[in-house]
């Protein structure tokens, strides 16, 4: 008996078994000897009652009847999960998936009715909600639309929805995305890290080429070729083509290296000598100490490219000094203060938050009145420069001794970011308290 046919043997003995056979006479017999001679060989009997069938889509009903009577199983399951996942994904892979969004509506709406603040919201949405649809996204991509829903699901609650409408979205999905450090709330995007965990099934199948999986869907859908040179032919299964999505990458292969990489690269890499000497290639993840694929990774290095592209799109080229801007945003995460604090920090350093010249800018509201003063409501004007701010400030200052100057026409992530890398850890602390006070007590009134 082969290593293989013992593991197979194990699981066969530990766990249910799916046989893949064609209806036709020859194939029934074949399995009905083996089930056979499994009761003889281990004296165990097969239930047929817990037993069930299930047919393709396109099998003529005599079949479906044949194997019925034959295999005496009278259980057809026509749209079933196993162990969580679909077990058939047919035409409308998003009707198959709806499951998902549709689960992680029901999760929030049973936390309704608790006081949670944004950073606790924070923390359930990135610790509960956004695991809902791991695993399923381990084996399947999911479509765009299903993406979709989950995003709104999980932005929509985030600002909140009130009486049924959605309140205002104060800054974009893609700074929702974004990781912090670069100015974003570290949410997570669904597209690309679905795209990171099926790469990790590909860096399965070319890493361990002996795995029960890998030997299975080379004998499907490469037998014999490499995994690079395997095709995504129409017929084949979704979670095939799940894996195989932007799956290709280059060796030496000059019209696959032109393919997959810009124009520059591409250059570069066919200029690199080959080496002669015989050793086998191996695969090595570049981005990685380890050289070894991380989903996580991969998830970091494909959100930080797209953000990129997005930043490069919406004309905020800041990309030249990004490790300062970096340093910044860490900073501001460093404080150590209340999470729900530093929230209203990173809303203020983004100005996304309800101020008068805000809501008059997004045709909310048509006055921009501060409700102390009665001058303009702008962000800088409720935390520093308002009568009510100021009086605040000049009694902290008193208290902890902090130094600050407030400029009026300063732009006030530049201001905040400069006070904060000047500040010592307390002085951020104390900023960072006051600054919320002074937000919730305007909210109060
Ligand atoms: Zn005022």
């Amino acid at each position: 008996m082969g290593e293989l046919d013992q593991q197979y043997l194990t699981s066969f003995l530990q766990t249910i078994v799916f046989f893949f056979i064609r209806g036709d006479m020859k194939n029934l017999q074949a399995l009905n000897e083996v089930l056979h001679l499994y009761s003889e060989g281990t004296g165990q009997r097969i239930n047929f009652q817990k037993s069930s069938l299930f047919f393709g889509d396109k099998c003529p009903e005599q079949v479906k009847d044949r194997v019925k009577s034959y295999i005496n199983v009278r259980n057809v399951v026509v749209q079933a999960n196993y162990l969580g996942m679909p077990s058939w994904v047919g035409r409308s892979p998003t009707s198959t998936f709806n499951f998902l969004p549709e689960r992680m509506w029901r999760k929030i709406r049973s936390w309704n009715g608790r006081p949670l603040s944004r950073a606790g919201k924070e923390v359930m949405f990135k610790s509960v909600i956004q695991a809902i649809p791991i695993y399923v996204m381990s084996c399947f991509r999911l479509p765009a639309a299903i993406c979709d829903k989950m995003r709104t699901t999980i932005s929509n609650h985030w600002w909140g929805i009130e009486e049924g409408k959605k309140k205002m979205h104060w800054r974009s999905w893609e700074w929702l995305t974004a990781p912090k450090a670069m100015g974003g709330m570290g949410f997570r995007d669904m597209q690309i890290f679905n795209q990171a965990m099926l790469g990790k099934q590909a860096w399965r199948i070319l890493t361990v080429p002996n795995s029960l999986c890998a030997r299975v869907l080379k004998g499907r859908y490469f037998p014999c070729c490499s995994f690079w040179d395997a095709s995504q032919p129409r017929s084949s299964s979704f979670t095939w083509r799940s894996i195989m999505y932007d799956g290709a990458a280059g060796s030496w292969n000059e019209e696959m290296v032109r393919a997959c990489f810009n124009e520059d690269d591409a250059e570069k890499i066919l200029q690199i000598p080959l080496c002669h000497t015989p050793c086998e290639d191996f695969p090595a993840w570049l981005h990685t100490k380890s050289g070894i694929y991380t989903v996580k990774s991969a998830y970091f290095l494909a959100r930080l490219e797209s953000f990129h592209v997005f930043l490069g799109e919406n004309g905020r080229g800041e990309t030249s000094d990004q490790s300062k801007i970096s340093k910044s945003w860490k900073r501001l995460w460093a404080i150590q203060a209340p999470p729900k604090m530093k929230i209203v920090l990173w809303r203020m350093a983004h100005d996304c938050l309800p101020t008068g010249s805000q809501l008059k800018k997004r045709h909310i509201l048509d006055f921009d009145a501060c409700c102390f003063c009665g001058r303009e409501k702008t962000v800088e004007h409720v935390f520093f420069m308002c009568q009510f701010a100021s009086e605040i400030w000049r009694q902290v200052r008193k208290c902890f001794n902090i130094n600050y100057k407030m400029h009026a026409s300063a732009n006030i992530r530049h201001w905040l970011f400069d006070f904060l890398e000047a500040a010592e850890d307390h002085e951020a602390t104390v900023f960072a308290i006051t600054e919320w006070h002074i937000w919730e007590s305007r909210n109060a009134v």
